[in-house]
């Protein structure tokens, strides 16, 4: 039995290892486009008070996997799924090369969503989403004396972003459209607590932010609002978007994610979905670590025969990860 998992984030690497160890005999190929190893999602927010977290955040090489007789195409973007005859196509350096699978794991993870109003301006901002672009963020802190950053969104990785640059020594302005704070997770009580803990920790914090229009003059991005204000460089974190391109162009039944049964398969008996991407039957994804893990080691085990019938997602609790904010009131996940 051929295995084809796409995608290296813990929802991929998770199942690929779970599953090597449950079936001797199949043949495991992961494939990414991912090119550093296994790394860390949550450690990307804490990418800029740590010096050395361009290493410290892998979790495991592809070497490491590939010694677990695991095959890792890195570097590799799959760019469609032919069902009918249970094959994909990859491309590699340009080259593309074909491969079958019996099961296919689509793990494909999420970007980040940028709303429709700033979309024209997407050469003018950045995001926070993988390692390489934690890598951008770090190489324009490098280049810029004490830079002065605009972070657009007042959601989990907004404020954790603006923490993490604000505690590094950067300036940093944190507008949000909303009238508080991660409006979703917290109650009112602890959102104006995280207000102050981000401005004791120098943040400018703006509530009520409707941005007009972003524009560029002499390499600094103006933001306009009912004023105007510069940055040396704005980063867009307004939430995440499932990566469903390849299981729509396949025909698969879209959602907000990829629409998986109880057991994490798709409308497609030989393809199943977990993680970021997947959209269980109550029109919930589970985008948060410990769910996704637990998805991967539940659907590794049912494969192999020994998994009760229905994935239950686990009792978990999010926190975000501000420096010196802890929430009084549990957070709504
Ligand atoms: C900044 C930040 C902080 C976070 N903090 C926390 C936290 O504190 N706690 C928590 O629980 N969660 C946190 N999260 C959320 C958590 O990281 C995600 O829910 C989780 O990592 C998603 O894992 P995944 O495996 O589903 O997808 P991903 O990690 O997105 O992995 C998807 C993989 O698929 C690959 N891929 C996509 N398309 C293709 C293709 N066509 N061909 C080949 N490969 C492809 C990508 O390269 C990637 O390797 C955070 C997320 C971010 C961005």
């Amino acid at each position: 039995m051929h295995v084809i998992i796409i995608g290296s984030g813990v929802a991929g690497i998770s199942f690929a290892e779970k599953c090597r160890a449950l079936t001797a005999d199949a043949e495991i190929t992961l494939i990414t486009q991912e090119n550093d190893g296994y790394y860390s999602r949550p450690l990307l927010s804490r990418g800029f008070t740590k010096d050395d977290i361009e290493h410290t955040i892998i979790l495991k090489t592809f070497d490491k996997l590939r010694d677990s007789n695991i095959t890792v195409l890195s570097d590799t973007t799959v760019t469609s799924i032919e069902r009918a005859n249970k094959m994909l196509t990859v491309c590699h350096a340009d080259q593309e090369k074909t491969f079958n699978y019996d099961k296919l794991i689509i793990a494909t993870g999420s970007k980040a969503f940028i709303p429709p109003p700033y979309r024209p301006f997407n050469e003018l901002f950045f995001c926070l989403n993988s390692l390489s672009d934690l890598k951008t963020l770090r190489r324009i802190r490098a280049s810029v004396d004490k830079p002065n950053w605009a972070i657009i969104g007042g959601g989990l990785i907004g404020c954790e972003v603006a923490s993490d640059l604000a505690t590094a020594g950067d300036k940093v302005t944190l507008f949000h459209v909303m009238d508080r704070l991660m409006e979703r997770q917290l109650v009112p009580e602890d959102s104006a607590t995280l207000k102050q803990v981000l401005e004791n920790s120098g943040v400018s914090v703006l509530l009520n932010q409707t941005i007009s229009t972003l524009s560029k003059a002499q390499e600094k991005i103006s933001i306009t609002t009912d004023t105007t204000q510069e940055f040396d460089a704005v980063i867009v974190a307004c939430g995440f978007q499932p990566r469903t391109e390849l299981a729509a162009q396949a025909g698969l039944a879209i959602g907000r994610g990829i629409k998986v049964n109880d057991q994490l398969q798709t409308e497609d008996e030989a393809i199943y979905a977990l993680g970021d991407v997947a959209e269980l039957p109550n029109g919930k994804l589970y985008a948060f670590i410990l769910p996704i893990r637990n998805q991967a080691l539940w659907l590794a085990n049912h494969l192999a025969g020994q998994a009760p019938q229905n994935w239950s997602p686990p009792v978990f609790q999010t926190k975000a990860k501000v420096h010196g904010f802890e929430a009084a009131h549990p957070y709504q996940v």
